[in-house]
């Protein structure tokens, strides 16, 4: 990859990121947005040299200039996840035609969109709507342009497919648990990564999200086992642990994986049954 390009797609990924920072903090909340950003703590108003995408946070040791309170990880995290996604999408997508680059471009923004709404529901266990309908304006630019470029409406029978096969399974999902297991939001995030992704890497992420947030809940029962044992042994008080997972983070992880990766549902059965 040319070193420019990667160079640019930093910089751009890490600008983007910082712009879905304020973006994740402001949003539901009454406090109007005001032109300059501010430090959270003492409502110092940043400076342009501590607002600079993750060098800032770094210089500032992740603490506010002025009032010394500690600066959120989010704010680096989101940058560096926003930068390295933009970087994938490019070493995949590698695009050359006019058509690529209107797709490419429809998959940082779908990305981007992903990333707000994870850091969000991992903040507040809530998925915001705009943030969906920004996922699915996304999707359906990406199955657009595909669709102009292959003079087929082959990628918009399969977008659909994927749609609805994705958005449907986490649908069931959240009705059979009565919204206990997964949220509705879960289908519409499921829904538009179908419609994104089209059929065969769709369901591939969906299943990807099922096992991957099936191994973490699991971790956590038996870290949280672990601890009950641990405290009772040496009679400290009971601990209660947060149960509610957001799902979202899963959701993104097998999507990613399964844009990165481009593997069919057979290479996941055949993980599963290797005969
Ligand atoms: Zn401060």
């Amino acid at each position: 990859m040319d070193a420019l390009i990667v160079v640019f797609l930093c910089i751009l990924g890490a600008c983007v990121g910082s712009f879905l920072n304020v973006l994740v903090l402001r949003f539901g909340f009454r406090e109007r947005p005001s032109p300059r950003s501010r430090c959270a703590s003492c409502t110092t108003t940043l400076s342009p040299r501590d607002l600079i995408p993750v060098v800032s946070y770094i210089m500032l040791r992740a603490r506010c200039r002025t009032c010394g309170s500690r600066l959120s990880a989010q704010y680096p995290i989101v940058e560096l996840l926003t930068a390295g996604i933009f970087l994938l999408t490019y070493a995949v997508l590698r695009p050359e035609t006019p058509f690529d680059y209107l797709s490419f471009v429809a998959y940082l923004g779908f990305w981007s969109a992903l990333v707000a709404l994870i850091a969000y529901d991992v903040r507040h266990t809530l998925i915001p709507l705009p943030f969906v309908y920004a996922l699915w304006v996304f999707a359906v630019v990406h199955t657009a342009v595909s669709a102009l470029e292959l003079q087929s409406t082959g990628p918009l029978v399969d977008a659909a497919f994927g749609m609805v096969c994705v958005g449907g399974f986490f649908a069931a999902l959240s009705i059979l648990t009565r919204g206990r297991g997964m949220g509705i939001g879960d289908a519409y995030v499921g829904g538009a990564m179908g419609l994104m992704l089209g059929s065969a890497s769709g369901i591939v992420a969906a299943i990807l999200a099922v096992w991957i947030g099936a191994v973490w809940g699991l971790v956590l029962i038996v870290v949280a086992h672990s601890l009950r044992v641990f405290h009772r042994t040496y009679g400290l008080r009971r601990v209660t642990l947060k149960t509610e997972i957001p799902f979202a983070p899963f959701l993104a992880l097998g999507a990613v994986i399964a844009f990165a990766t481009g593997l069919m549902p057979l290479d996941l059965a055949f993980w599963v049954y290797p005969f």
